[in-house]
């Protein structure tokens, strides 16, 4: 089985031919979030975009947590 890293979530859509694309979602094993697909042999494993690249990002998916985050970051 080979072993890809994608820094896509929480679905990993890949091809399998020409016509022929195949959706795995990741599950969280053991601190990181995996997808095996039986059908290619491959095991997807989630790797962060690099942090340069989400400086700020807010999930819209996480409750409003009052701290530090943005504020004062610009002064
Ligand atoms: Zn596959």
């Amino acid at each position: 089985m080979r072993t890809v890293y994608v820094s896509e979530y929480p679905a990993i859509q890949h091809a399998h031919g020409p016509s022929d694309m195949v959706t795995v979602r990741l599950k969280r094993q053991g601190g990181e979030w995996r997808a095996i697909c039986a059908g290619c042999d491959t095991e997807f494993v989630y790797r962060k975009p690099q942090k340069s690249t989400v400086r700020h990002f807010q999930s819209p998916l996480l409750p409003n947590v009052k701290g530090n985050f943005d504020a004062g970051d610009d002064h």
